[in-house]
């Protein structure tokens, strides 16, 4: 075999063996095929397409590149989640404590935040204390023991897809479904969890602009799933608005302490205790009605809250911050700002919030850049409400000196309409 025969074969919109991607992608790992070479591949790929049986051969060589956890000296069904990265999205540290309460196994690996979307791993290292470096035994011995794990990723968890997706971030190569698809299924299929939920996100803030290419990549990660025996449930969710209404890291953390003790109610604690209802109804066999049931009473009794201080403490994690969040550090400089329009607020585009974030000091430019913890934005107005001139639309928090340019950037997010905006944040579930 050589690299050129199989790049004009898939160039030419053959379908390609198992043998001939395995060879491109340990080739492309043993640096034995160039970056060049895997380039014109990955090209090749993203304008032709795969077929579901190259996609499902893809995933499946992706996955064996490196080590895959073996879940199976813990008791019970073990539940994963993946979200495509939304601004606001802190589903999991709010999830991992309410289904963990009702004798769910939530043992999971997250990344960190690069670019306008946090990751789960800077969030929950606001909390003084917390520690997302477990060995694997400690992993399995507190998922074993109190139901909820939240780590970093091993170094080895599918090299080829770090390698791969560090060419196609400087390749135009990120936007194809079998890419996308092989990429997130491998890295889940590794991760040994029996019941996978996808949280794919669409629309103006998320990789997938559209709801046709987010319902084919969804279906096609659902058939992948199959392929290992595995439950994948895959749901749409709307991310042209930041989810909930903080985004920064400290921030977030605080408004899934809220959520844990039911002290609010808005689109995350809704997207929240719908995903908790159907991990709940997968893993335990229950239908989704009891499930939901189940899940409002754990926040009601205080359950919930309890296993979030076990979680939190267990890694290591100050409780004081849980239970008083004005333990929080917080930002030197608080900046209000007011609407200049009158009306219903129509959108507010999560892009452009969550880059507002960075720049106040919550995110990252590059990797290794410090990140601010206690910096972000408050949405203190959401689409649907109505807003006179004058009324206070945000907060930004930042430790910067800042200038009106951010009140300008900040502004700019908001989209005004005459009529309520009426945009459904659960857009489809598929199993
Ligand atoms: N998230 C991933 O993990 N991989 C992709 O290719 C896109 C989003």
């Amino acid at each position: 075999m050589n690299p050129i025969d199989i790049i004009i074969k898939k160039r030419n919109k053959l379908e390609l063996s198992y043998d001939e991607i395995k060879y491109m992608i340990d080739g492309f790992i043993n640096d034995e095929i160039e970056n060049y070479q895997m380039s014109s591949f990955l090209m090749a790929i993203c304008i032709n397409g795969m077929t579901f049986d190259e996609t499902y051969y893809l995933t499946d060589v992706m996955l064996k590149s490196g080590d895959i956890l073996d879940l199976s000296d813990i008791d019970g069904i073990k539940i994963d989640k993946h979200s495509t990265g939304g601004v606001g999205d802190k589903t999991t540290i709010a999830l991992a404590p309410i289904v963990a309460s009702l004798g769910v196994k939530f043992p999971k690996m997250s990344g960190r935040g690069l670019g306008h979307t946090g990751g789960t791993i800077d969030k929950l290292e606001s909390i003084p204390g917390f520690n997302i470096n477990l060995d694997e035994d400690t992993f399995k011995k507190n998922v074993n023991e109190i139901g909820a794990v939240i780590c970093g990723q091993t170094q080895n968890l599918v090299p080829a897809d770090k390698k791969l997706y560090a060419l196609r971030d400087v390749t135009g190569t990120v936007e194809s479904i079998p890419l996308i698809a092989s990429s997130i299924m491998s890295k889940k299929l590794a991760s040994g969890a029996d019941v996978i939920l996808l949280d794919i996100k669409v629309e103006t803030g998320a990789l997938m602009k559209k709801i046709d290419e987010a319902i084919k990549i969804a279906r096609l990660m659902v058939e992948l799933g199959k392929k290992y025996n595995k439950k994948v449930i895959a749901t749409l969710t709307n991310m042209s608005t930041p989810l909930g209404n903080m985004v920064g890291n400290s921030l977030e953390v605080i408004e899934a302490i809220m959520t844990v003790k039911g002290e609010i109610n808005n689109d995350f604690s809704e997207l929240t205790k719908y995903f908790a209802a159907h991990i709940v109804s997968l893993s335990l066999e229950i239908d989704i009605d009891k499930a939901k049931e189940m899940v409002d009473a754990t926040i009601k009794n205080g359950n919930a809250y309890k296993k979030l201080i076990e979680f939190v403490t267990r890694q290591g994690g100050d409780p004081k911050y849980i239970i008083d969040t004005n333990n929080f550090e917080k930002a030197k400089n608080v900046i209000i700002v007011k609407s200049k329009n009158k009306g219903y607020i129509n959108n507010i585009e999560a892009f452009k919030i969550g880059h507002l974030a960075c720049r106040l000091g919550a995110g990252r430019k590059k990797l290794g850049d410090k990140i601010d913890y206690s910096a972000g934005v408050e949405l203190l107005k959401k689409p649907g409400d109505y807003v006179e001139a004058g009324d206070e639309l945000l907060k930004l928090y930042t430790n910067y000196d800042t200038d009106d340019s951010y009140i300008l950037e900040a502004l700019d997010a908001y989209e005004f309409s005459d009529k309520a905006a009426n945009k459904e944040l659960i857009i489809d579930t598929i199993m």
